[in-house]
C-alpha cells in the first residue's frame, strides 16, 4: 500500500474531479502483485483476479464526492496513477486554471446526460457514466426498426463526451492497458494502472 499524495497543484485539480476513482474514466483498476491481501478493506471486497493480474472494481467504495481515505494507506496505483490532464498540467502545456476549468466543464458534461438519461428513462438510481452507457447500449439493441431519436440523440452526446474523455483524461498508454474480461463475460471499458 501507499500514502504517495500528489503534489498540492495536481491535488486541486483532482479534488474537483474524481472520473479515475467514480467510474467515469474506468470499471477497474490493477493491483499490485502480492498487494490483493493488504489494501483497505473497501477495496478487498471489490477484488478480482483476470489471468496474472488482481484488479478491483471501481467506483472504489471509498469514493464520496472525493477520496475519503486520502490521508491514509490506499492501493499503491490510487497515489501514482496520473490521467493525461495531471500529466499536461506538470508539462507544462496547461496551467493550473485551464485544468481546473476542464475538469469543471466534464462534471457539467456528465451532469447533465446523467439528468437526460433519468428524464429519458424514469430510473432515479444513483449511477456512474460508464453503467449508464451500457444501459443505453442495451437499450439502443433492444430497439424496434423506428429507432428512438431522443435515445439516440443522448448516444450521441455521450459520445461527444467520451471524446472528452480521451482528449483531456486517458492516456494513450491506458489504452494498452483496456482489454480485460468483465464480470458479464464481454470485455469491459478500460483500467486505471500505474
Ligand atoms: S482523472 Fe485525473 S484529474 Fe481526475 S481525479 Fe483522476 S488523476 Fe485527478
Ligand atoms: S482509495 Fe481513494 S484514490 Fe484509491 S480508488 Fe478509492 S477513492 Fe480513488
Amino acid at each position: 500500500m501507499s500514502i504517495n499524495k500528489a503534489p498540492e497543484a495536481e491535488q486541486k485539480i483532482c479534488v474537483g474531479c474524481g472520473f479515475c476513482c467514480d467510474g467515469t474514466l474506468f470499471i477497474h483498476a490493477v493491483l499490485k502483485p502480492g498487494e490483493r491481501t493488504t489494501v483497505p478493506e473497501k477495496i478487498m471486497e471489490q477484488v478480482f483476479n483476470e489471468g496474472e493480474k488482481d484488479y478491483f472494481w471501481l467506483p472504489c467504495g471509498y469514493f464520496s464526492q472525493r477520496c475519503t481515505i486520502y490521508e491514509s494507506r490506499r492501493a499503491d496505483v490510487c497515489g501514482s496513477y496520473r490521467c493525461q490532464l495531471l500529466r499536461d498540467f506538470a508539462g507544462g502545456k496547461i496551467t493550473l486554471e485551464e485544468a481546473v476549468e476542464v475538469v469543471r466543464e466534464a462534471r457539467a458534461m456528465r451532469s447533465d446526460l446523467q439528468g437526460q438519461y433519468r428524464h429519458l428513462t424514469g430510473n432515479n438510481e444513483e449511477m456512474h457514466f460508464i453503467r449508464m452507457l451500457m444501459k443505453l447500449g442495451k437499450l439502443q439493441g433492444a430497439e424496434n426498426e423506428q429507432p428512438d431519436m431522443d435515445l439516440e440523440i443522448l448516444l450521441a452526446r455521450c459520445n461527444i463526451f467520451e471524446a472528452l474523455l480521451i482528449k483531456h483524461f486517458r492516456s494513450a498508454g491506458d489504452f494498452g492497458r483496456m482489454q480485460i474480461t468483465n464480470e458479464a463475460g464481454g470485455t469491459n471499458t478500460g483500467g486505471k494502472s500505474i
